[in-house]
């Protein structure tokens, strides 16, 4: 009687016991699934106001047109080589190519259009509502080098097609865009449209070495004119199809952010000279001597470049935009995928993890180093008396230019090494993306207009844009066009056979068409409850 009193007393407390180690489990898992299966960042807005009042649809007359037009624009080599170096008659023909295929866009009393730095355009396009505030779309004009012994498939301004592509320098990055938005606005006023809210329109000619002659003319300019912008739409992140592992159907990535950038020197120097070589010393000596000597210095530049490389700057996930990234497309990916990014609150370390695995999804998530350049040494048989290295950092949007410089000493730690910044600048502000913010649901809008299939979601620009110069004009810039990119594609990008498929040309000349018209919105519609 007794021993079974104390077994069913064991039995209750191991119960219990089970009771508490597994009921939290049990309810981690269901919040698990449940989050899974109804997890949806994608809120959509409810009715919007009509302003299409032209279909965008091109006929066979008008796709030729187009197409000849953009090759023309191809085959111009609008080449940056450096900030002192560009192709000026390229340039200046590009402006003779701009005024003759687009005369409606030059001649319509709606169009004021000024050059800017000489090869730079502003246009301004007055809407019929003057207290609309206006918003501005951005492109540039130049290219950066190109070069057929690369192992072009065609010459790299011939603008020729292959199997469905054009193939030059600058089909994707960025002429695509300059004459996407003058073809819609072409056509546009062609048929007699009118906007109601004015915007503008700036094309860069020096965005591939800086954009200071052009686009930080351009925000000078429309300072001095008290002029305030709604949002503004650049180049840079575009529809991502079958690169993103698990998810269902392309993505439109549209930038809300750039990564910052410092470009650091290291430097060692050391005492110079044979002076303190005592006469009598053997050749044997001197060189042993010397041996040492230059090892030391090029060898502690190395070990602080191993040091910086090895120790990398910390992973940031989730503390900028990149986590919104998936959280948007949690609702398109298979499973097992679709638990982990709709429970990022669980899962962001294991996502994080996955991330920093390769170079292309590691620059998301930290700041990264890349040692670029290092010299030491004069001549063969004299000893350096110094050695410097280079090192480029993009930086995470939630660090600054100090804090990655504090970081650098802290694990130098070497007081003989100069730290140097030789320029850099902080990440850009993020833009809001939420279903409040005009510029950014006119955008997704026009994307789902022209591309049913698309999911929109939020993104980060590794690379940098014009539209870095425009942050004193608008708080809201975005960074987007709908070219194509499959596997193998971001390689084409300043690379070898960059180029755009002729049906992408025109759905990017019909995406402007409609951004145009749905930019008449007088206001947002509401969340949909
Ligand atoms: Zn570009």
């Amino acid at each position: 009687m007794k021993i079974r009193i104390a077994k069913k007393k064991f039995f209750k407390i191991f119960a219990i016991l089970l009771t508490i180690l597994i009921l939290p489990v049990l309810i981690l898992f269901l919040v698990v699934i449940g989050r899974t299966f109804t997890f949806n960042l994608n809120t959509e807005l409810e009715q919007w106001e009509n302003t299409t009042t032209f279909n965008p649809h091109l006929n066979q007359e008008q796709k030729e047109r187009l197409l000849a037009n953009f090759k023309d624009a191809i085959q111009l080599p609008t080449v940056s080589f450096s900030e002192t170096q560009q192709n000026i008659s390229a340039l200046y023909e590009f402006d003779l190519l701009l005024r003759r295929v687009f005369p409606k866009v030059f001649s319509s009393n709606l169009v004021q259009h000024e050059t800017i730095s000489n090869y730079t355009h502003l246009f301004s396009v007055w809407g019929s509502e003057p207290d609309l505030e206006p918003y501005m779309l951005l492109a540039h004009i130049d290219v950066v080098p190109a070069d057929e012994a690369d192992g072009w498939d065609a010459p790299p301004f011939s603008a020729q097609e292959l199997n469905g592509f054009i193939y030059g320098r600058g089909t994707i990055d960025n002429k695509q865009s300059v004459m996407g938005i003058l073809q819609a606005l072409e056509y546009l006023l062609e048929r007699g449209y009118t906007p109601r809210r004015s915007f503008y329109i700036g094309l860069g000619h020096d965005e591939e070495v800086t954009g200071m002659q052009g686009a930080v003319n351009i925000v000078k300019l429309l300072k001095s004119r008290g002029v305030k912008l709604l949002y503004v739409l650049d180049e840079g992140l575009t529809i991502m199809d079958g690169m993103i592992d698990g998810l269902d159907g392309p993505a439109a990535l549209i930038g809300v952010s750039e990564k910052g950038q410092a470009t650091v020197k290291l430097s060692v120097n050391a005492a110079p000279g044979h002076s303190s070589m005592p006469p009598r010393e053997t050749s044997i000596g001197i060189l042993a001597s010397a041996v040492r000597r230059q090892e030391t210095l090029i060898f502690k530049i190395k070990m602080i470049i191993l040091k910086l490389e090895k120790k990398r700057m910390p992973n940031l996930f989730g503390r900028g935009p990149e986590r919104a990234t998936f959280e948007h497309l949690a609702h398109k990916f298979g499973l097992p995928h679709r638990m982990v990014m709709a429970n990022l609150w669980l899962f962001s370390s294991l996502l994080s993890g996955i991330l920093e695995g390769q170079p292309d999804t590691n620059a998301f998530v930290r700041t990264t180093t890349a040692v670029t350049m290092f010299n030491s040494g004069v001549k063969i048989n004299v000893l350096p008396p110094y050695a410097e290295a280079f090192v480029n950092f993009r930086i995470h949007s939630s660090q600054t230019v100090q804090e990655v410089l504090k970081l650098i000493e802290s694990t130098i730690s070497d007081k003989r090494v100069a730290v140097e910044l030789m320029k850099g600048f902080d990440p850009l502000p993020v833009s809001s993306y939420d279903e409040h913010t005009f510029g950014y649901q006119i955008i997704k809008k026009t994307a789902k207009d022209i591309f049913p299939q698309v999911t929109v979601t939020p993104g980060i620009c590794i690379g940098n844009t014009d539209s870095r110069h425009y942050t004193e004009l608008s708080l809201n810039i975005y960074r987007f066009a709908p070219s194509w990119y499959k596997p193998g594609d971001s390689a084409r990008f300043h690379g070898v056979n960059e180029r755009i498929g002729i049906q992408n040309y025109e759905e990017i000349v019909l995406f402007y068409f409609q951004l145009i018209q749905n930019g008449d919105t007088r206001n947002l519609p509401l969340p949909h409850s």
